[in-house]
């Protein structure tokens, strides 16, 4: 099958050589598409089949001609347009604000070299670095990109930096952070209470001989601070998980170099290069199954999978290796709060879990997360998206008023529209907290700000009580409401470039349905602008209603007792078990009288039920954790699946004002059999890969029953590596063309781009009768995503 690979190429790619050498290797390989120069770098398609499309990526990165740099090389896997020769285009001018922001950029080799060599006058320099690598999105104030308009206006260049700079043929010709030991930014180590102890190198020093010696160091680096600790030493990660109120939850450990992260994880070509790329994300791999590796277990308990980065400043590379060994690294924030950025405050916020502060003077524009990033089925999935990726543009098609989307309330990510950009902007976190809030709204004034664009309408989610919905409407212009998992697959077509027809499934924890109740197993037709809900999963419902978010046993006992009639009983199971009588009975009078226990069609509700019937946990100290138990738990080789029913009359299921759409999966015969299994002393692994076969089976007989070509999969379900992997495979199989996501998150860090594809779609097909932007458009503009999507406001 041919594919087609898209490259957005930034660096020092024009006037290199670029173009001629992209089209000799094109005609080499034989792959049809086009090159052309943009403001953005270099935009490149190729279309083949995918080992030539593998071996060309491959060769561009490493046969550049000599002075050519890549600095990112960001991906995507389309449909095959049926380019029929390769062509150098005429160059164009797209986005050309956003062209001038590019992301923070991992340190380059040479850069390394410089630091790790006593005889170079920037041996064991923390800030060193030029134009290939370095900060950039983390201290940019404001464009262009001059270093006066940026947080190292307040270094001036000594003699020698400048002469660099001036220099033309100098690697740091014009790199605007450019810094030596004499001009630049300096280390200082401080107490808990700011009294600085050390500076300079004596800092660094002493900060590597704590967490040698078993401290927690506050490590201020490129786009916020870490919290640092030794990865092998179990009780300084439990002093951590203590005063961090992080109990379970993995920590991201940062390695030395590629050889010290094989020898804690399996480590594939692919995730070699996503290691040590300039983006240099945070890679999920597998851990070696022999791990005897000296981490810790605490690091990530239970987990078979480890959160791995390298070195991706000089400071982070001279502490690490002086450290010797690998680090815990985590963000430096109390649990659901945002990254701290600036050292005043993470004294205040963080001197009750760090011993130590290693801090500096240039200012952080903005905070910047480490990025997460996984491999499956061949492809990036980017699960956070922040450093190295933020804030890299989605094309869109068309041209797009300037827009700006307020996203979801965990995982939150707003984004604007401009010309035919859509921004994502980097991950900001949970809206929980006052500091989340005061996050939010900062990246939201940050944004329109940086691009000089005013927005003329917002678009936010349907929820009334998010905290971005709410703000939302503070902004003084025109809203409309997305319903959330319409935004879920609007987002994943949008980076697909799919305009459909498809089915859009969108799997996910919980989202306020247009009907007032709990969506999050949802199948939508989706066509042009419409979205129209044609089938999801039985309803049930959630005693104590978001409780039940971090207690599965809850959502077990609503399943249990949606079927109630049909199994007879409640009573022997093991979520039985994890209630006193008491307990029971009054969250079942509960749902029986309907009060706190809203009805939800939730997938991931579905699968914490059966985590907590299969007894492998009740209570979780974090989101998705028992779905994360149930994907671990599963013994591979195991193909059969349970039963499960589709109903073409959901309506016998209603419960409530619930209206049920065209087709209802019933899961309680799968429910049955996984209680029956459980008393039976079934293994628990084949308990867990039965039901996921059921729910990839699900998804598989919808597909066939609505005979929709193109199915799009999204939603935080789909973080989920078996559930994505056999879904895809089962439905290409099938003869179904499955999408998913691949730069932008499957979970709630996609919504605002899908907030904006979403309404940008509704506009599109309402623009016979109502051309944008016009004043009538923006009367109907709160109910516009509706109308258009053949769906109902709530209000009307
Ligand atoms: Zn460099
Ligand atoms: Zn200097
Ligand atoms: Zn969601």
């Amino acid at each position: 099958m041919r594919e087609r690979l898209r490259l957005a190429v930034r660096g020092a790619v024009q006037g290199v050589g670029f173009r001629p050498f992209v089209f000799r290797l094109a005609e080499e390989l034989a792959v049809s598409g086009w090159v052309r120069n943009s403001t953005l770098g270099v935009s490149i398609e190729v279309e083949g089949r995918r080992p030539v499309l593998d071996l060309f990526r491959a060769r561009l990165a490493t046969e550049l001609p000599p002075r050519a740099v890549i600095h990112s090389l960001e991906a995507s896997w389309l449909d095959a347009v049926g380019h029929p020769a390769f062509q150098i285009l005429d160059s164009v001018r797209d986005g050309a604000i956003s062209a001038l922001v590019l992301p923070d950029l991992a340190m380059c080799d040479d850069c390394r070299r410089e630091i790790l060599d006593p005889a170079n006058r920037r041996y064991r320099y923390p800030f060193t670095n030029c134009t290939n690598c370095g900060p950039r999105f983390s201290i940019i104030e404001s464009l262009p990109y001059d270093r006066a308009n940026t947080s190292m206006r307040h270094f001036t260049m000594c003699g020698a930096c400048r002469r660099e700079y001036h220099d033309p043929h100098d690697r740091r010709f014009h790199a605007q952070p450019n810094a030596c030991p004499h001009c630049g930014p300096r280390l200082a180590a401080w107490d808990v209470t700011g009294k600085v102890i050390a500076e300079q190198d004596a800092a660094l020093r002493a900060a590597s001989a704590a967490i040698r010696a078993g401290a927690i160091v506050a490590v201020k680096g490129l786009g916020g601070f870490h919290l640092m600790c030794d990865a092998g030493n179990d009780a300084a990660i439990g002093h951590l998980r203590k005063r961090k109120h992080r109990d379970e939850k993995p920590f991201a450990v940062m390695c030395s170099d590629l050889a010290a992260v094989r020898r804690h994880c399996l480590v594939a070509d692919a995730e070699a290069r996503l290691l040590t790329s300039p983006e240099s994300p945070i890679v999920l791999l597998a851990r070696r199954a022999d791990a005897a590796d000296g981490l810790a277990p605490s690091v990530a308990p239970g987990n078979p999978n480890l959160g791995v980065m390298l070195p991706y400043t000089p400071l982070h590379e001279l502490l690490v290796g002086d450290v010797g060994g690998p680090v815990v690294a985590t963000s430096g924030n109390q649990s659901d709060e945002p990254i701290c950025t600036d050292e005043q405050n993470a004294i205040e916020r963080l001197a009750t879990i760090a011993d130590l502060f290693l801090v500096h003077d240039r200012p952080i524009a903005r905070h910047v997360d480490d990025s997460i990033v996984r491999i499956v089925l061949d492809r990036e999935l980017v699960l956070r998206r922040a450093r190295g990726y933020a804030p890299l543009p989605i094309p869109i098609k068309q041209l797009s008023p300037p827009v700006l989307a307020v996203g979801a309330h965990l995982k939150n990510t707003v984004a604007l529209a401009s010309g035919t950009d859509i921004i994502v902007s980097q991950h900001i976190g949970d809206l929980e907290s006052a500091e989340a809030s005061a996050a939010f709204v900062k990246v939201l004034t940050d944004l329109p700000h940086l691009y000089e664009v005013a927005p003329v309408a917002v678009v936010a989610d349907l929820h009334p009580d998010y905290r971005s919905t709410r703000h939302a409407a503070s902004l003084g212009l025109p809203v409309s409401h997305v319903q959330h998992h319409v935004a879920h697959v609007a987002a994943c077509m949008a980076e697909n470039e799919l305009d459909g027809p498809a089915l859009g499934v969108a799997w996910d924890g919980t989202g306020y349905g247009l009907d007032g109740t709990v969506w999050g197993g949802e199948f939508f037709a989706v066509n042009g602008g419409s979205f129209t809900r044609v089938a999801c999963l039985r309803p049930f419902q959630l005693p104590g209603g978001d409780r039940a978010i971090k207690e599965p046993r809850r959502s077990a006992l609503g399943a249990l007792h949606a079927i109630a009639s049909e199994i007879a009983i409640v009573g022997p199971s093991l979520t039985a078990g994890a209630f006193s009588p008491s307990e029971q009975a009054l969250l079942i009078d509960a749902m029986a009288r309907g009060v706190n226990a809203p009805v939800t069609t939730s997938a991931g509700r579905l699968f914490d039920a059966v985590a907590s019937i299969a007894g492998l946990r009740q209570r979780t100290s974090f989101e998705g954790q028992a779905a994360m138990d149930l994907e671990f738990a599963i013994t591979p080789g195991v193909h059969d699946a349970y039963p499960f029913t589709l109903s073409e009359e959901g309506s016998q299921y209603a419960l409530g004002s619930w209206q049920a759409p065209r087709l209802v999966i019933d899961w309680a015969p799968m429910v049955r059999a996984v209680l029956d299994d459980a008393a039976g002393e079934v293994a628990v692994g084949v308990i867990a890969a039965r039901a996921h076969n059921t729910m990839v089976e699900m998804i598989v007989a919808t597909a066939l029953f609505f005979e929709q070509a193109a199915v799009v999969l999204s939603g935080g379900c789909f973080q989920n590596r078996y559930l994505i992997e056999q879904t895809v495979t089962r439905l290409r199989r099938a003869g179904f063309r499955p999408y998913w996501h691949q730069r932008i998150p499957t979970n709630d860090g996609g919504i605002a781009l899908g907030q904006i594809a979403a309404y940008l779609r509704a506009k599109e097909s309402l623009s016979c009768a109502s051309p944008f932007p016009d004043a009538s458009s923006r009367l109907t503009a709160p109910t516009l995503c509706f109308a258009a999507a053949g769906l109902t406001s709530p209000a009307s």
